[in-house]
């Protein structure tokens, strides 16, 4: 203790790099690249105290350690009351709990109280499956419960399946990324690589209630969003807009309701697309022929037949010949 007041040289800032050479940010327990585990110590002697329990940094005069929530008490040494920030550590906010003390971001508990701490996680772009904290999409592993941050490990079935439909309908991956998010189903133009899988469907559900062939089905439709903003010139072929009409990339896709229609038994008939979803905007209509593709393995003259019993117009024909012609081109 006594060494803390001697000392003039600011201390060395600690390493933040993860063994696997990613760069770490501050009080995450995990690394988002290689899911190993890490231990904030008081490396730069900020505060001259770690933990007993779990070896993370603390302050001597807090009651409880902020990080794994043990007692940590110490009569003639611990604070009488709650305080904003002890030095070693800074002010994001007060304590949830209302006892006075003030909190910095990402404590899970309350220096003084103990009490645990809820944060926002603004700086995330997405929330990770798992524990439901801020992650961000090129994250392998959650930085917070070193969990799958892409939550693919919670349908390997689904995705097995729709790595095999693509290969046999001998369309090539282009580097797109499946993300199990809570509440949407859908791709950014602006990130048309970003797949993003309603949770809902998974995240409370045992595996045998998981409705396997919908999730399927939803993957190939956001796989053709993906697809079509990834080959966007094409869309301006006149062979594309002949088949799918003008396509406008502004639109930004949230398919929260396709679920629902492919529920509902549809009575009228949309002779001129292939799903009745697909009427809905002339994306979705790509994005349902590409699905229909897709699950049919590409096979033209089934797919056609298939068509031809559902009685659709010749427009819809038009639709599978054209992504048959241009897929048949990246080869
Ligand atoms: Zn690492
Ligand atoms: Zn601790
Ligand atoms: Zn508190
Ligand atoms: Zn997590
Ligand atoms: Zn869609």
């Amino acid at each position: 203790m006594a060494s803390r007041k001697r000392r003039r040289k600011p201390a060395p800032q600690p390493e933040l790099r993860c063994q696997c050479g990613e760069e770490l940010k501050r009080f995450r327990p995990f690394c988002p690249r290689c899911g190993r585990a890490h231990i904030w110590g008081d490396t730069a002697h900020e505060t001259n105290a770690e933990c007993g329990h779990c070896g993370w940094v603390v302050s001597d005069y807090s009651w409880y350690c902020p990080w794994c929530g043990e007692d940590i008490h110490e009569a003639d040494v611990s604070s009488d009351r709650p305080l904003k920030a002890p030095a070693g550590f800074r002010f994001s906010a007060k304590c949830d709990a209302g006892c006075g003390g003030g909190v910095q971001y990402p404590m899970p508990h309350c220096p003084w109280c103990g009490a645990e701490q809820e944060w926002p996680d603004d700086e995330y772009e997405g929330t990770c499956p798992h524990c439901s904290r801020g992650v961000d999409d090129w994250m392998d592993h959650c930085p917070w419960c070193g969990e799958d941050a892409t939550g693919q490990d919670l349908i390997p079935r689904a995705l097995r399946r729709v790595r095999r439909l693509l290969l046999v309908s001998r369309i090539r991956p282009w580097g797109f990324r499946i993300l199990l998010r809570p509440g949407v189903s859908g791709v950014d133009p602006k990130y048309p690589k970003i797949v993003e899988i309603d949770n809902d469907w998974v995240g409370k559900r045992n595996r045998h209630e998981i409705p396997w062939p919908m999730l399927v089905g939803l993957t190939c439709h956001e796989l053709g969003h993906s697809f079509l903003y990834h080959h966007w010139r094409w869309t301006r072929d006149w062979q594309f807009v002949e088949a799918f009409g003008e396509v406008d990339k502004a639109y930004r896709v949230s398919d929260a309701g396709w679920v629902d229609f492919q529920r509902r038994r549809v009575t009228t008939t949309h002779p001129n697309f292939v799903t009745a979803y697909a009427a809905t905007h002339p994306q979705e209509d790509f994005a349902e022929t590409f699905r229909f593709y897709v699950t049919r393995r590409g096979r033209m003259r089934e797919l056609l037949a298939e068509m031809g019993q559902k009685r659709k117009g010749v427009v819809v024909y038009q639709k599978f010949l054209e992504l048959h012609r241009y897929l048949r081109g990246l080869r």
